[in-house]
């Protein structure tokens, strides 16, 4: 489907959609992990055939985390829906969450645990969430842990 014309530039510039890197959410969410001590990649692709990059990649523990923006990936919170060519982003929005879904179920299939932060999140709660899982991920994979 076509991009219909934008109806203002700040519609024009959402609607070219590249997104963001090193947004304000995902700095913050990277530093809470470093304080916690933990080290991972940042904008990797953790699969061969998953055309999406996880924001935050920790190779051995297989945990992809992805800060989902409210707008795009339709946050119950905060989704707003465009009035001006509404049809067209609705569309894109379902996209958004179908590909989501796709690439969730693909890292699933091959052993990642994929976690997504919404960009609204406390930062440093995100950070104990997703310790968790990593610190979790590892045990499991140490022979004679515990
Ligand atoms: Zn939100």
């Amino acid at each position: 489907m076509a991009r219909p014309p934008a109806s203002s530039p700040d519609a024009r510039r959402r609607m070219m959609g590249q997104a963001r890197r090193d947004t304000k959410p995902e700095l913050a969410l990277r530093r809470a992990l470093h304080a916690a001590g933990l080290r991972f990649r940042v904008e990797r692709a953790p699969l061969a055939g998953v055309r999406s990059r996880a924001d935050i990649v920790f190779g051995p523990a297989r945990v992809a985390v992805y800060v989902d923006g409210c707008f795009w990936h339709s946050c119950p919170e905060h989704a707003t829906a465009p009035r001006a060519n509404a049809t067209w982003w609705a569309e894109k929005l379902q996209r958004n969450q179908d590909r989501d879904r796709e690439t969730d179920a693909k890292l699933v299939a091959a052993g990642w645990l994929p976690v997504h932060v919404w960009e609204h999140e406390d930062p440093l709660v995100a950070a104990d969430r997703i310790r968790e899982h990593v610190l979790a991920r590892r045990t499991r994979r140490e022979p004679g842990a515990q």
